[in-house]
């Protein structure tokens, strides 16, 4: 063991053991009609699931499918609204010291090109992100010695503090090696938004196949609990996930609920987001092993997500196709990235073209951040680039509260469309401001006259005749 286990959480042990993921997997309950009538209706009134309920959908038959989707869509509605958060992931490093299968940045893979990037070139990544427009970060590290709280600290501060034009970044998320306490303590300092572990997957005996023993990422329990250290070290905010395509991917599912009940059960919140990545092609990487699944599967697995956890952001990132992001925006996600680049340097270094060497996986969709918007607008979307809650402090348990229908309408959608009038008046190309000033109007149109609306309409004119910005509610 690499970590020393008197660092755990308080909460520290193998719910998925607990939950008997194992058992329900092995012995799947027979399809019940009426059984799946009533945790649809649970699902409809709002209320988490349990493992064995998402089991009731999962076994669900076909013909029933229908019914998981159209409550996706119900429940996304209710809660989101029809917002799409954006962000865009910034890769800082990719030294790693872990050996993971999947990953074309373990440290066996010879034809990986390391690097860090400096001050400088961070800047220049930053910069060059905000020119597009982008307002919401994660960063992203291999793990490594290198990369520890500190400079993960320094990283976010020195984000932060970058001005491009009218644009500066005012959410960084994290996305690296689960901590122990004094790191993350260090981390949190910085400001952070989300910090985001995956699990990869939450099937023991594929976990040690992945992830050699001797490696730090090794250590199932010490990754499992790692985002409940951070809940303990002060953190509002944690992001969990699997990487579908390591296991069977209703054993996924069934982990990441149990891990949501886990967390709220001892923290009093589950996690913010949950991000359900699929396998994609890696340089000098065999994945021949993988477990694939149809798009059908995948459009299924999101349905389901939705209805288990439905005060939980669902993200779903750019491994995908945009023809599959394009549908599963209707079930329940409610954050995509757009415009990303993966490889070290990518934004500010390497042009359209995407360099193998330099990055993790292979992305699905690499349209730019002006034609997403455009389409997400088309589709009857209000693409989001709002912050406005993790810094006046709805977050965590708080923010749970509040995504109720009224918070939706009084904070959430004004914040949107100030944010994406932002987006249009400063980046946004003719064709796309002129479909998102229609749809602004639009949705001006639907909102309840009161103070609320004219200080929207107020704010609106002021972020396109002057040089305001980062107004929110
Ligand atoms: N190194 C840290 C860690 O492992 O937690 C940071 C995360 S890593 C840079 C980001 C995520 O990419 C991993 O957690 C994994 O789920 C995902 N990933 C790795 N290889 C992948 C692949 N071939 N296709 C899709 N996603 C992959
Ligand atoms: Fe390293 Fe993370 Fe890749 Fe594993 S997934 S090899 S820990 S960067």
């Amino acid at each position: 063991m690499l970590f020393d286990h008197s660092k755990l959480s308080r909460s520290a042990i193998d719910f998925i053991e607990e939950a008997n993921v194992d058992a329900l997997l092995e012995n799947p309950m027979k399809h019940d009609p009426v059984r799946f009538q009533e945790v649809l209706a649970k699902s409809r009134a709002k209320e988490p699931l349990t493992p064995v309920e998402s089991m009731v959908l999962i076994v669900g038959s076909e013909t029933e499918s229908e019914a998981i989707f159209e409550t996706a869509r119900q429940l996304k509605r209710d809660v989101y609204g029809n917002r799409i958060v954006i962000f865009a992931p910034l890769y800082v490093g990719n030294y790693c010291q872990n050996d993971c299968k999947y990953c074309a940045f373990r440290r066996s893979n010879k034809e990986e090109v390391r690097h860090t990037l400096s001050d400088a070139e961070l800047e220049a990544e930053v910069r060059a992100m905000l020119r597009q427009g982008q307002k919401r970060t994660i960063v992203v590290f291999g793990e490594s010695p290198k990369y520890d709280g500190r400079f993960i600290a320094d990283c976010v501060r020195k984000i932060y503090a970058i001005r491009e034009g009218k644009g500066n970044m005012r959410r960084c998320n994290v996305n690296a090696a689960p901590m122990d306490f004094e790191n993350y303590k260090t981390i949190l300092e910085a400001g952070i938004g989300t910090y985001q572990i995956f699990q990869e997957t939450y099937h023991k005996p594929t976990y040690a196949k992945m992830h050699p023993a001797g490696t730090e990422k090794g250590d199932f329990l010490w990754r499992l609990d790692g985002l409940s250290r951070a809940y303990e070290a002060g953190a509002n905010d944690v992001g969990i996930g699997a990487l579908f395509g390591l296991y069977d991917w209703r054993y996924e599912v069934l982990g990441l609920v149990a891990h949501s009940h886990h967390l709220m059960k001892h923290y009093g919140c589950g996690p913010h987001t949950i991000s359900f990545p699929r396998i994609q092609p890696a340089a000098g990487t065999d994945l021949s092993w993988a477990y694939t699944f149809s798009d059908e599967v995948f459009k299924r697995l999101v349905a389901i997500l939705r209805l288990s956890v439905p005060y939980t952001g669902l993200i779903c990132t750019a491994r995908e196709s945009p023809a599959v992001r394009r549908e599963v925006m209707d079930f329940g996600v409610s954050q995509i990235d757009a415009g990303g680049r993966i490889e070290i340097g990518g934004y500010s270094q390497l042009g359209d073209v995407q360099v193998s060497e330099k990055e993790q996986f292979e992305l699905g969709d690499l349209r730019p951040l002006d034609v997403i918007v455009r389409e997400l607008l088309k589709d009857g979307f209000i693409p989001s680039f709002c912050t406005a809650c993790y810094r006046k402090g709805r977050t965590g348990q708080q923010f749970m509260e509040y995504a109720i229908p009224g918070f939706i309408n009084r904070l959430c959608t004004p914040n949107a469309l100030s944010t994406l009038d932002e987006y249009l008046t400063d980046y946004a190309s003719e064709e796309t401001r002129n479909v998102g000033r229609r749809v602004i109007r639009e949705n001006l149109e639907q909102m309840a006259d009161g103070d609320r609306k004219t200080e929207l309409i107020s704010r609106l004119e002021r972020i396109e005749t002057t040089d305001e910005r980062d107004l929110y509610f």
